[in-house]
């Protein structure tokens, strides 16, 4: 952050390019230019005036440099009429009813109406037929014979788990992948039967949940294996797992060139039941792609060794979303992609290989429109300073919602199929954004209102905010910005 000379700071911005309206001021401002504005501003104010522009009484009383707010000619988007408060009576159980005694009777099966993006002006909406469309061009990449785990750990990813479990299976997904007990049962609860799979070992004393609701944990330690064989075959049943190979990226697994002694080492027990055999790349999305090619042949190895042991390895599978679109020959006989499945592409070298549909947009409703005086600033610090001719307006989302603080200043958001500045920092749960409020050529006269829709992250014509765009700023990538939105307390809601 640099100091200007006129004492105002300059916010730091990463995109190149990037001007909000406020730059102007905070770029050229001298005392004397600061001084000129403010003529320019209250000569801009008389002409207004003359033009037939209509001052706030009370901005005219205070003499405050507010502009003109209000003109009947201008185009305006209008407020729903939903967005208004709706009569009180319309929820209560007998309207008018309630005596000294009890007070009003509310109906809560009625409030229960008032939906929760009535209750606060902010959401991620999720497209269905996105993950649908995603899944069918993904599936369309692969043999025929290719089985598809849909991967849905981490409440899918942001996009809500059940959901997209049951938009997947109905998608011609055969398998669901989990990170943790809970996610497998929140999905068996919702009545989802599929094939599902913990995709790392889960703890010794989840083994009676594995059992119970029919859930294949991986396994890769020894202790684990032999605990749940014989959990499992003490009640009389089996215990299906898939053995998760590690072959380089040193997360979990067993280790490529001992898998046939770790087998040997359980194989006594009868309960056992070997579904599966996987490994998981580090490098699927790196340029470079010896190390991918090493934990391939590793992988192959200890599958070639299983089957010279005597030990069908079952389903095979390796592929993540970057594995599954880049390489065709580590498909097996599944693949498990995740981010793919939601409309993202994991690197460049993905880029336009499948034909992928973001799942996840963001959206706001304006919940305060502020004429700000000239040189005024936003927000905590107030960082961002006005020029006079725009309007800030509010939105209830901020980085408790998973609008990282980190992007203050640096994103822009849709309205009316135009992009405007995010401005000054973001707040945990508001942040602001500036509207130029002059007329230019082709583009006329902007006047938000509060209520109106705005676009956080997603695409309006040929304006758009990625969560691509995003990640780059932040210097993550895009999996943590949109869990970060989705696994939030901003309501979802299904389109
Ligand atoms: C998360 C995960 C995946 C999916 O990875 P994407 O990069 O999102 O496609 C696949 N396999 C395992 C073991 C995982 O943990």
């Amino acid at each position: 952050m640099e100091d200007l000379p006129n004492g105002f700071l300059n916010y730091p911005k990463k995109r190149p390019g990037f001007e909000s309206a406020g730059d102007e001021i905070r770029r050229h401002m001298s005392d004397a230019e600061f001084g000129k504005v403010q003529t320019d501003y209250v000569e801009a104010q008389k002409k207004a005036l003359r033009d037939g522009w209509r001052v706030p009484e009370d901005d005219a009383a205070s003499g405050e440099l507010h502009l003109f707010s209000e003109r009947r000619d201008v185009p305006r988007w209008g407020v729903d009429r939903k967005y208004r408060a709706q009569d009180v009576r319309s929820y209560m159980r007998i309207p008018g009813a309630g005596s000294e005694e009890s007070g009003p009777v509310f109906d809560f099966a009625e409030l229960d109406h008032i939906g929760e993006t009535d209750r606060r002006w902010s959401w991620v909406e999720i497209n269905l037929s996105a993950i649908q469309n995603n899944i069918m061009a993904i599936k369309g990449t692969l043999r025929p014979e290719t089985m598809f785990m849909a991967v849905v750990k981490a409440d899918g990813y942001g996009h809500g788990a059940v959901a997209c479990a049951k938009t997947a299976l109905n998608s011609g997904a055969d398998y669901i992948g989990v990170a943790t007990m809970d996610e497998a049962m929140e999905l068996r609860q919702a009545g989802i039967e599929a094939p599902m799979l913990i995709l790392s070992e889960p703890p010794l004393t989840s083994i009676p949940l594995l059992l119970g609701y029919n859930v294949m944990p991986s396994v890769a330690t020894v202790e684990f294996a032999v605990k749940y064989a014989e959990a499992a075959d003490s009640i009389g049943s089996k215990a299906p797992y898939h053995l998760k190979i590690n072959t380089g990226m040193n997360r979990v697994g067993v280790r490529y060139d001992s898998v046939v002694d770790f087998l040997q080492t359980i194989s006594f027990h009868r309960a056992l039941d070997l579904v599966g055999t996987f490994t998981h790349f580090a490098t699927a999305d790196a340029q470079d792609t010896m190390d991918f090619n090493l934990q391939k042949s590793r992988f192959e190895d200890a599958l070639a060794a299983m089957r010279a042991s005597g030990f069908d390895p079952g389903i095979v599978h390796a592929a993540n979303s970057a594995a599954t679109i880049r390489y065709k020959d580590v498909q097996y006989d599944m693949v498990r992609p995740g981010l793919a499945m939601y409309g993202y592409f994991p690197c460049p070298e993905t880029y336009g290989a499948v034909n992928l549909l973001p799942a996840m947009s963001v959206k706001a409703r304006i919940t305060q429109v502020n004429q700000v005086p000239v040189g005024e600033g936003v927000s905590y610090g107030l960082l961002h300073r006005c020029n006079g001719f725009a309007k800030i307006c509010t939105v209830p989302i901020g980085y408790a919602d998973g609008l990282n603080r980190a992007l203050s200043g640096r994103i822009d958001f849709i309205m009316g199929g135009r992009t405007y500045p995010q401005v000054g920092n973001i707040c945990m749960d508001q942040c602001m954004f500036e509207v130029d409020i002059r007329t230019r050529s082709g583009i006329g006269r902007i006047e938000p209102q509060v209520g109106d829709e705005v676009i956080v992250l997603g695409e309006d014509g040929d304006a758009f905010t990625t969560i691509d765009q995003m990640a780059d700023m932040l210097g993550t990538i895009p999996y943590e910005v949109m869990i970060a939105f989705g696994n939030s307390r901003m309501p979802k809601l299904y389109v």
